[in-house]
């Protein structure tokens, strides 16, 4: 088996230059490293500062890749392994411990620790058990849940110690790891990396200090980028330390995609990046904030017009007109209608049904029930023009208005009043001013919708039976309500009335009033101001979605060292992008919630006004789902730049 024969690590002739391009002058900091080291081995890198260490380590380590020569680790060329592939790497044969600790600020010692088992899809029960115990062999049992503010310096060392042994630990690469520390926490921690080392651990130690360096069991000296002094090699440290821990098997490469645990961890660690920059994430989110909220209001103020308008064209009709007399424009007295004015607009073709109307408030009893309503007399067309049931009873018909019977249909609210302890009104003797008038039928509830609930206060006599019973000194109708024969022909019945009653009256001292086109133009205002509540939702979902970007760019700024420190322990670049992209999207979510409670807030508010408005699930889902998609899409460029740095790069920036 090749694993067996071949070293752990094996370096030949490797360089790494830097700059060369865009101007800077190259300079080669490796200069043709060649270096075994076997499994289980305790070696010391020493040299001073500047002479390469922490370029080799990296290198070692897999966070940077040679300008030249070759990596082979367990036997396999490191050179072929994709991004992916060297985070797996990472994740199952190395431990970071650096000088100065790097841990991720926002969270506790213990999650800490649990950051690479996270990326290695460990579940989250054990990931704990784990971390709890490895800080408890480290004498951190009593600070699991401090933060690294609240630890002192070899208190975060031996935390990012216990991190490095998280999954495993086969070898750890320690930069300077007592460079920060006072002397007896420094011991403390090089105490730490013997026995790790006795326990078979490969440890690899970087140090400057020529004595730090004497306690490891082989002393490798670089200068200038070159190997000058190695006291061990080479070194069969499978002879002498039986416990050395072998490499990961390649083979055992898996695809970790984390799971619902790791989508899990995503949000919460986000929840509590949110929640420690409060004050700029809410006033970013404003914006997303106000675009919720409008877009609701908005699809809630266009349903209830819509509704409003349909139930008004059902209950008039979007057919209906109305004929008044008028003065004409020119002045001079007001017009009369007459019934023969009537009858010639009947026998009009694109008129379809027509009443005179007669109505006034009349005193109207039952009993000891009494109260001054208007009574509507009009014919037998009536419920047809309206669209309008009865709920029980009948309407008059034409014979009885002929015969002028005294016979009256209630209006919904008007039953109620008179009736309210009758279970059948009909049969029932109204009186209306001094004339008794018998029920026959009682109207359906026209409603509040309807936008003519008014109706359902009036009663409804036949034209000539009030004519010649109640309103004896009114001599023409008042006014006609009629029908086009279809939608289309609206316009065309106006027209033709109006060419009618020109040619009998000789001037215009009439008015024919559109209702349909009324409700259409009402319609088509309401539309205009939906339309410019939706331009303002969505001005403010884009201006809140570059809030939403302008944040997360400066947060990955912020937290460069953290995106480092996390695929040095093993992040692929997909990881990365998850956590910023879920931070993002949290952050709108967080908004979007708001967003609707505000929408909720305002429109019961216009409700309360009487602004007719209807609420809508869909609405809402809707204008959420805009909300997060606004996070994903503004997130999505933060997130990418946080996945594509690199980790040395965002290791070094500070
Ligand atoms: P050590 O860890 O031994 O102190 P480093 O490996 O950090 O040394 O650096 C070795 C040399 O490489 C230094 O002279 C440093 O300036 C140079 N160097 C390190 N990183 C870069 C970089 N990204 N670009 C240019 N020069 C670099
Ligand atoms: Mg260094």
């Amino acid at each position: 088996m090749v694993g067996d024969i071949a070293p752990l690590i094996e370096l030949r002739g490797i360089r790494r230059r830097y700059g060369g391009e865009g101007g800077a002058p190259e300079v080669e900091v490796l200069r043709g490293i060649d270096l075994s080291i076997d499994a289980g081995e305790f070696v010391a890198i020493v040299g001073s500062s500047g002479s390469g260490k922490s370029t080799l380590m990296n290198l070692l380590g897999c966070l940077d890749r040679p300008s030249a020569g070759s990596y082979h680790f367990a036997g396999r060329d490191v050179a072929g392994l994709d991004a992916d592939q060297l985070a797996w790497l990472r994740r199952e044969a190395f431990g970071f411990v650096f000088q100065g600790y790097h841990l991720i600020a926002t969270e506790s010692a213990r999650e800490n620790v649990e950051v690479p088992a996270l990326y290695a899809g460990m579940p989250a029960h054990l990931r704990r058990e784990r971390a709890d115990a490895l800080l408890a062999r480290l004498g951190l049992g009593e600070r699991l849940d401090h933060r690294p503010g609240q630890l002192s310096g070899g208190q975060q060392q031996r935390v990012s110690i216990a991190r490095a042994l998280m999954n495993g630990g086969r070898i750890i690469l320690a930069d300077e790891p007592t460079g920060a520390l006072d002397s007896s926490s420094g011991q403390e921690v090089m105490a730490l990396l013997r026995e790790l080392a006795a326990a078979g651990h490969t440890v690899i130690l970087i140090t400057h200090d020529r004595e730090v360096a004497a306690q490891a069991q082989r002393v490798i000296e670089i200068r200038d980028g070159s190997i000058i002094g190695d006291s061990g090699a080479p070194f069969d440290a499978r002879k002498s330390n039986p416990a050395a821990l072998p490499a990961p098997r390649f083979e055992d490469m898996s695809e970790h995609a984390g799971g619902w645990s790791a989508a899990g961890e995503v949000l919460r660690s986000a929840w509590r990046v949110m929640l420690l920059n409060r004050f700029r994430t809410a006033l970013t989110l404003l914006g997303i904030v106000i675009g919720v909220a409008s877009v609701i209001v908005m699809l809630a103020i266009g349903l209830g017009t819509k509704q409003r308008v349909m139930a008004q064209m059902a209950s008039m009709g979007a057919t209906t007109l109305y004929l008044y007399a008028a003065q004409p424009p020119e002045g001079g007295p007001w017009g009369e209608l007459s019934l023969g004015d009537m009858e010639a607009i009947e026998r009009l073709p694109e008129v379809d049904l027509l009443t005179p109307v007669i109505g006034n408030p009349l005193m109207v009893q039952y009993g000891n029930a009494a109260r001054e309503i208007y009574v509507y007399s009009s014919n037998e067309q009536l419920p047809g023009i309206h669209h309008w049931p009865l709920a029980s009873g009948r309407f008059f018909t034409a014979g009885e208005d002929r015969e002028l019977a005294p016979v009256v249909v209630l209006g919904h609210k008007a039953r109620q009043f008179f009736f309210r302890d009758e279970a059948n009104p009909l049969g029932k003797q109204l009186l209306i001013g001094d004339a008794p008038f018998e029920v026959i039928g009682v109207m359906a509830e026209k409603g509040k919708e309807s936008g003519a609930d008014y109706y359902d206060e009036m009663v409804f006599i036949p034209y000539d039976a009030g004519r010649a019973r109640v309103y004896q000194d009114i001599l023409e109708p008042e006014y006609a309500t009629f029908t086009a024969r279809t939608t289309a022909q609206v316009q065309a019945a106006e027209d033709a009335v109006t060419e009618l009653l020109l040619a009998r009256h000789g001037r215009e001292d009439f008015q024919v009033d559109n209702a349909a086109a009324k409700v259409q133009a009402e319609a088509e205002t309401q539309d205009s101001m939906t339309r410019m509540l939706g331009l303002i939702a969505a001005v403010s979902l884009l201006v809140g979605g570059i809030g939403v970007m302008n944040v997360m760019l400066m947060t990955v700024r912020e937290r460069t060292r953290e995106i480092g420190v996390r695929m040095a322990t093993g992040a692929r670049q997909r990881d990365i992008l998850r956590q910023f992209l879920g931070e993002a999207v949290l952050v709108t979510i967080v908004g979007g919630s708001a967003g609707v409670l505000i929408g909720l807030v305002t429109g019961t508010g216009l409700l309360l006004a009487g602004v007719p408005l209807i609420f809508s699930l869909s609405a809402m889902l809707l204008a959420f789902a805009c909300a997060v998609g606004t996070g994903l899409l503004f997130g999505y460029l933060p997130a990418k730049t946080a996945a594509a740095l690199d980790p040395v790069a965002a290791l070094a920036s500070e």
